[in-house]
């Protein structure tokens, strides 16, 4: 199929709600993005931007968007993630951009493909209509959604192999323009009991792995969460919940295996290291009194929250730009996580900031108001149009 530039913003992003990103990691399958980023690739390309596939694992890519100005000049970075939630039960067409009543409905145009086409738009009329005296680069970023695999290796491997180093990063997502400076991040496991199967006519053959974790369970419960008390005052308490729950295999046997999965969410500047020590301390009593109880604690993934403290200096500069546009700035905490914390991690001070309402993202009717898409354009464009002394320490 030809290549068609879109003609205006909305034009671009319906584009991008027409490719099916979904995530399907839980499936196996990685690269869910690629017809969307060869589309941003093409686009690019033809407006004169430098375009870079930085390879993360087979075939997937994040695709590096670029326009250098001046060697010497700072660089601001922006990061938008490709992929989307599901569209099972949705009740708008998922991929289809329609515009209606002042919004364009469909999968991702919230979250986050209408921040993506902001940021692609807002330099596309940077560059075009005016001097730019910062750099620039804008990161579509891969599966964002489920285990953060674009940004971890963008911010691991990816970013200490560019020539260049950014200021900061702007991570789009639905904030109603609002500028986010803190969010909550997460460790997550899953404990597993292991029993001993055998035929339900006897019972005492055997040892159940759910009367075991029925134990676990409530001495976590009772023992472990009442002790999650750290708050911060832009995001709230932490929190920890156990969530999923699987065991058993058939109604006449003996259970030998059940697991379950525990969401602990972390407050700013909470450290993820003492969370599984603390939980095994509780249910160490247990184990003790019971030397045949087999607990395991398997596959721990740790996202981290978004502190405050790591980027003052862009969060006065964005707040100021912010500022001179009208808009009230009272930098807000969140509960959910972004890349914004992943940025972090690897060295670069990071805010979140995009149009679109949270509210509206991974619904059934998910769509995005236009004129916050055009504002959003307006503040990133504003973002970018900054002379390198303003990015400069
Ligand atoms: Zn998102």
């Amino acid at each position: 199929m030809s290549l068609v530039i879109p003609a205006d913003s909305v034009q671009l992003l319906q584009r991008m709600i027409s490719f099916n990103t979904v995530n399907r990691l839980a499936e196996g399958i990685l690269f869910v993005e690629g017809q969307l980023a060869q589309y941003l690739e093409q686009v690019a390309q033809a407006w004169g931007f430098k375009t870079d596939r930085l390879a993360v694992t087979g075939d997937a890519y994040n695709l590096l968007i670029s326009h250098e100005v001046n060697a010497q000049a700072p660089w601001l970075l922006f990061d938008s993630h490709m992929d989307t939630v599901g569209v099972e039960g949705m009740t708008v067409p998922p991929f289809a951009g329609l515009v209606k009543d002042g919004k364009i409905w469909g999968r991702g145009s919230c979250d986050t493909k209408g921040t993506g086409a902001a940021m692609l738009w807002a330099l596309r009329n940077a560059v075009q209509s005016e001097q730019l005296s910062t750099n620039i680069a804008i990161l579509f970023s891969i599966e964002e959604e489920v285990a953060k695999t674009g940004v971890n290796a963008f911010a691991q491997k990816q970013l200490s192999q560019l020539p260049w180093k950014p200021v900061g990063v702007v991570v789009g997502e639905p904030t109603q323009l609002q500028l986010v400076i803190a969010h909550n991040g997460y460790v997550r496991w899953t404990i597993r009991t292991n029993g001993q199967a055998a035929h339900s006519s006897d019972p005492s053959q055997g040892r159940s792995a759910i009367s075991a974790m029925a134990r676990v369970i409530t001495a976590i419960e009772r023992d472990y969460v009442p002790t999650v008390t750290t708050t911060h005052p832009l995001v709230g308490k932490a929190q920890c919940s156990i969530n999923v729950i699987q065991g058993g295999s058939q109604i006449n046997v003996i259970p030998e295996s059940c697991e379950v999965l525990v969401d602990r969410r972390l407050v700013p500047g909470e450290d993820a290291t003492p969370v599984l020590p603390a939980v095994k301390s509780v249910l160490q009593p247990l184990c003790e009194s019971d030397p045949q109880l087999d607990v395991e604690h398997v596959e721990v993934r740790i996202d981290p929250p978004l502190s405050p403290d790591s980027n003052h200096l862009l969060a006065d500069r964005v707040g100021q730009v912010l500022t001179n546009l009208g808009f009230s700035v009272e930098p807000v905490g969140v509960k959910y996580g972004t890349n914004a914390s992943n940025h972090t991690a690897g060295g670069l001070p990071a805010v979140v900031l995009g149009p679109g309402d949270i509210a509206q993202a991974h619904r059934a009717d998910e769509h995005l108001d236009l004129d916050q898409f055009k504002q959003g354009i307006n503040v990133y464009q504003a973002l970018m149009r900054q002379p390198a002394c303003f990015w400069e320490a």
